[in-house]
């Protein structure tokens, strides 16, 4: 348990640590300011946002006390669990261990679900019962799948994530698809529902399709596939569609919400999915991706608004709802940054910067974060979109003529390029994140 105390985080080292949302390292500089207890940060979540505003306060700040609230031992990533899916990673090739957090950076881990925050207390509950106090709080939760009561899809509770699983927390249910697109017969129908906006990962529905025709295109080219969509229009859509006609021919079909691709209800008895005007999708396997909201932890503890998400201030992230509190990733709503763990590792650069600057009493940075989404669409086939943001008065902006998305006539051997690029990017942010 510790009391509010100050950071000594001089100017220039401020500075350092606002650009690293450039991913730049930084040199580590003198801790707290002496005879004074340090100051703790406490960071629930140790996915994109909360692994790196952990390490990122330990680098800009080494002497100050941070605990990382997580339950797991090692993190799986979404990032590539699509490739997971078409047979070209395994499982263990996405997952990454916290033990240089904890070992090299001096972070405490605490293997724990954080249940209950009092923004006035500054205390964190955990499941066991006790309580961790805080001068200032990171939490990066991620995201919940709406159940059927509350926003969601009728039918597909818990317990239909077995027989129509979402994969969409990378893990069991990555394997468990796995395991039933392996056992469809060759000319079977696989079906996947697409959720409406905002939700975790723009691209990933349809990178998904594309690593799951790949994988039928080579083991059963009978099979089809149907994407059922609650949305009029997806990201990089031009692109995706480009790919599939050029590598898949007609095995995929996309049904857009005003073709009647909302799906409504399910029936995982026989795995059924019913859209908006009541047409009817048999499929061998279904793949079920819900509508979305903040995780728990943050909506039940008051950083949610009725949105399901959880507003901030895009300079500094932090909870417009409650104060010392910064929210950051897919809970937060940073729109138009994406949810993504591109955008989650920025924020959490940025969380920190303004969490020692706010401890330091130091004026705050102006930050400004690019984010880079690549999706495979075949081997040696990549695409990818960009956008440049900033915070503003206003809140966060796009940077108007910056970012794009990779042009519809670029070659064979710049698609393979973006291929290697998405390669280097998954590399690079789990070592920034992880190592
Ligand atoms: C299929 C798919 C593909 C994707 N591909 C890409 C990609 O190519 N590029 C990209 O940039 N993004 C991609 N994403 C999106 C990316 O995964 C998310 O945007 C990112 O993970 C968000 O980071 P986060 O920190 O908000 O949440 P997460 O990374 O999900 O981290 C949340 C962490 O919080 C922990 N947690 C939850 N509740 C509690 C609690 N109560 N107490 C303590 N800990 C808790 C969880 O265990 C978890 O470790 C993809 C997503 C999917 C689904």
């Amino acid at each position: 348990m510790t009391r509010k105390s100050q950071v000594a985080v001089t100017r220039r080292r401020f500075t350092q640590l606002a650009a690293a949302a450039a991913a730049t390292p930084l040199i580590a500089a003198p801790g707290i300011a002496r005879g004074q207890a340090a100051a703790h940060v406490v960071v629930i979540g140790g996915g994109f946002g909360g692994a790196t505003a952990a390490k990122y306060l330990k680098k800009g700040a080494p002497d100050l006390r941070v605990t990382l609230v997580e339950p797991n031992d090692s993190f799986i990533t979404c990032p590539y669990s699509n490739l997971v899916l078409g047979g070209w990673r395994d499982l263990e090739s996405i997952t990454h261990r916290y033990d240089k957090l904890r070992d090299r950076w001096g972070i405490e881990h605490v293997r724990e679900e954080a249940t209950a925050i009092d923004a006035a207390a500054r205390s964190v509950t955990l499941a066991g019962g006790d309580t961790l106090m805080y001068d200032r709080l990171i939490v990066s939760p991620g995201i919940d799948l709406r159940p059927p009561e509350d926003g969601g899809i009728a039918g597909y509770d818990e317990a239909a994530y077995e027989a129509m699983p979402h994969a969409w927390k990378p893990g069991a249910q990555t394997l468990l698809l796995r395991s039933q697109l392996e056992a469809m017969d060759d000319g079977g129908l696989f079906v996947l529902a697409a959720p409406p906006n905002p939700f975790r990962c723009p691209p990933g529905p349809y990178e998904r399709v594309s690593m799951i025709a790949d994988y039928f295109k080579k083991n059963k080219p009978n099979a089809k596939i149907l994407v059922l969509d609650a949305k009029e229009r997806f990201s990089k859509q031009g692109l995706f569609q480009q790919g599939w006609d050029l590598f898949y021919g007609d095995m995929i079909e996309w049904v857009s919400l005003a073709d009647d691709g909302k799906v409504i209800e399910v029936d995982p008895a026989t795995r059924t999915l019913i859209t908006d005007f009541g047409m009817e999708h048999q499929a061998d396997v279904a793949n079920v991706v819900p509508p979305q909201y903040a995780k728990a932890v943050a909506r039940n503890n008051g950083l949610a608004d009725a949105s399901g998400w959880c507003p901030v201030d895009g300079q500094t992230f932090e909870s417009t709802l409650l104060p010392g509190i910064h929210v950051i990733g897919d809970a937060s709503i940073a729109s138009p940054m994406p949810k993504s763990g591109f955008a989650a590792n920025s924020q959490g650069k940025t969380a920190a910067a303004a969490a020692i600057a706010l401890l330091e009493g130091q004026e705050l940075a102006n930050p400004a974060w690019v984010n880079t989404c690549y999706s495979h669409v075949a081997p040696d086939y990549a695409i990818s979109v960009a956008g440049v943001y900033k915070a503003t008065d206003a809140g966060i902006i796009s940077i108007e003529g910056s970012g794009g998305v990779s042009p519809m006539d670029a070659n064979a051997a710049d698609r393979k390029l973006k291929s290697v690029y998405a390669d280097g990017w998954y590399n690079s942010i789990t070592a920034d994140m992880f190592s």
